[in-house]
C-alpha cells in the first residue's frame, strides 16, 4: 500500500532512514522518500538540526581555543624575547651572526 495515497499499486520498497521500518510507495508518489511517515522525517530533521548546531558551536569553541593558545604562545614568545633583550643584549646578536656565516 502506498504510504502517501494509500492505494494498492506498484510500489517502490524502501526502509525508513529513521526507524528502519519497511514501507512502500508508488512510483507516482516517490520523490526520493527516505522516511516511512512525516513524524520520522520531522524527527530526523530535528536531529540533523541539533547535530548541525552542535557542530557549529564546537567549531566556535575550537576556534576560540586555538586563538587562546595562539595568544598565549605569542605572549610567551614576547616575554621571552624581552628577557633575551634585557639580559643577553649584545651576545645574542653575535650568536645569530656567527650562525649565519658558518
Ligand atoms: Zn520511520
Ligand atoms: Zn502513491
Amino acid at each position: 500500500m502506498c504510504a502517501v495515497h494509500g492505494d494498492y499499486v506498484e510500489l517502490v520498497g524502501r526502509h525508513c532512514k529513521w526507524c528502519g521500518a519497511a514501507f512502500g510507495i508508488c512510483r507516482s508518489c516517490y520523490r526520493g522518500h527516505a522516511y516511512c511517515k512525516d513524524e520520522c522525517r520531522a524527527e530526523a530533521r530535528r536531529e540533523q538540526c541539533v547535530r548541525a548546531n552542535r557542530g557549529y558551536l564546537d567549531g566556535l569553541l575550537e576556534k576560540e581555543r586555538r586563538r587562546d593558545a595562539a595568544m598565549r604562545a605569542l605572549a610567551y614568545r614576547q616575554r621571552r624575547r624581552k628577557r633575551f633583550g634585557q639580559s643577553l643584549n649584545g651576545r645574542f646578536v653575535v650568536v645569530i651572526v656567527e650562525r649565519r656565516y658558518s
